[in-house]
């Protein structure tokens, strides 16, 4: 199939070509006809399926080729969890629709307001926002969301977990009750089912990945490791195996801080991402990181939502979360779009439990491979969920040396 044959207008399909996509995901072969259609969407994909042009493109179509209301406020509206999706999103928006004459704003909270409202009281076609701040501007009568044609929930299982339900439910009574409604999530949970049934009419229902697939496409492993050796093996692997991008997640702001000090003193270049840190300052990381300047990233879960960047090669997790979930979406940053990833975890014995919610979620025992020289001075006993075998001796990682030494570090 190609785009042309899904019926997209020119300028879009020229946009496309500029981007050089050959053909339309499987999200977007089976969204971009029902969205075109009118119909509202319950469709389940992951980040790296393609989804942001699967709603972005039908979106751009129905409002270039149909007229507005002759108002300035926003006839479609995109929310996501966080600020760095919103950014996102809005970047794609603006590169679908770069041959269209329709305004984007993206607003988001952590910044000042008054350049938003600025921005907003110029005319908005497209508007890209996080909730909490959407419903700042609501409540300051900043923004009118009365002609509002398109809704988009992007995201939503994590909406939910960040406990946007209610700031979401808010947000829909000052919308039009006839509307095309969008919504887009890693899963078809029970709470997602739930809001669907409130918020869509005869939903078209699209599932292109099965829960957890990334975790079969990445490759991952567990290096048993005592806590206070950890960062040391971290620069060891990195060095030693010469990763280029490696995105760290730790489980605290202050972790992050603190391990990306100390990785810097290893002489690696490190920034740190997490929710302290402003606006700003997170978008240069990303940036640095992204263009190659900076080559460890080191990220809290909520900082990493929405981070998207193509076939990162290496996803190292410092720390095991203590929600299990967040470890398929730690591990979703790498492997994507049938590049092959890696997924490192450095566990000390406190974390144990952790690892058996995680292979219990997976339905999947993970190799423990032990590092010659970072020996753990306590045992791995299988944890319940998983079945007991020892934990191999053997490792890629061998530094060739009889004594453990930090590998040479290069910048
Ligand atoms: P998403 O799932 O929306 O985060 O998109 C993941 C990545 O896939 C983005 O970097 C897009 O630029 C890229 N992408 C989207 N559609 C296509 C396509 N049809 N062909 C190739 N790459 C695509």
């Amino acid at each position: 199939m190609t785009f042309e044959q899904l019926g997209l207008s020119t300028g879009l399909l020229r946009a496309v070509a500029d981007q050089g996509y050959d053909s339309p995901t499987p999200i977007q072969q089976q969204a971009i006809p029902v969205i075109l259609q009118g119909q509202d969407l319950l469709a389940s994909a992951q980040t790296g399926t393609g989804k942001t042009a699967g709603f972005t493109l039908p979106l751009l179509h129905r409002l270039s080729t149909q007229p507005g209301n002759g108002k300035r406020a926003p006839r479609a509206l995109i929310l996501t969890p966080t600020r760095e999706l919103a950014v996102q999103v809005s970047e794609s928006v603006k590169t679908y629709g770069k041959y269209l004459p329709l305004k984007t704003a993206v607003v988001y909270g952590g910044v000042k307001i008054g350049p938003q409202f600025k921005q907003l009281r110029q005319g908005v076609d497209i508007l890209i926002a996080t909730p909490g701040r959407l419903l700042d501007h609501v409540n300051q009568r900043t923004v009118d969301l009365s002609c509002v044609e398109i809704l988009v929930l992007d995201e939503c299982d994590r909406m939910l977990d960040m406990g946007f339900i209610h700031d979401i439910r808010k947000i829909m009574g000052r919308l039009p009750e006839s509307r095309q409604t969008l919504m887009f999530s890693a899963t078809f949970s029970r709470p997602i089912q739930q809001l669907a049934s409130t918020l869509l009419n005869a939903p078209a229902q699209i599932e292109v990945a099965p829960r957890n697939t990334t975790a079969e496409r990445v490759e991952q492993v567990v290096h048993p490791v005592d806590r206070h050796r950890k960062r040391e093996l971290l620069s060891h692997m990195i060095g030693f195996h010469g990763w280029e991008q490696v995105l760290v997640f730790t489980r605290t702001k202050h972790g992050a801080n603190r391990l990306a000090e100390q990785l810097a003193k290893d002489g690696l270049k490190t920034a740190a991402i997490h929710g302290n840190k402003t606006q700003a300052a997170r978008a240069k990381a990303l940036k640095d990181f992204k263009q190659g300047r900076v080559r460890v990233l080191v990220a809290t879960d909520v900082a990493s939502r929405g981070i998207d960047i193509d076939q990162l090669p290496y996803v190292v997790n410092f720390e095991l979360p203590n929600v299990a979930e967040d470890y398929v979406h730690r591990i979703g940053r790498t492997g994507r779009a049938g590049h092959e990833g890696r997924a490192v975890s450095l566990i000390s014995d406190d974390e144990l439990h952790l690892l058996s919610r995680i292979e219990r979620l997976l339905q999947q025992r993970l190799e423990r491979d032990i590092v010659p020289g970072y020996e753990p001075s306590f045992s791995m006993r299988a944890p319940a969920a998983a079945k007991p075998a020892a934990p191999r001796r053997r490792s890629n990682s061998r530094p060739g040396r009889s004594k453990p030494q930090p590998a040479a570090i290069r910048g």
